[in-house]
């Protein structure tokens, strides 16, 4: 059973179910990589919140 989530994907526009595809540890915690099951986009989280980007 590989570990999953429910997060926000921007290309679905919607709460899916992601697979979690790496994991690395940094002194500012746990870094995760999520790809979306139903398109493949890549979400990052660290300490299981999502770092706001812009631009
Ligand atoms: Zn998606």
């Amino acid at each position: 059973m590989a570990p999953s989530g429910e997060l926000f994907c921007s290309e679905c526009e919607a709460e899916t179910s992601h697979r979690l595809v790496a994991r690395t540890k940094l002194h500012l915690g746990v870094k995760r990589k999520w790809r979306c099951e139903d398109c493949e986009h890549r979400v990052v989280t660290i300490n299981n919140s999502v770092p706001t980007t812009t631009g």
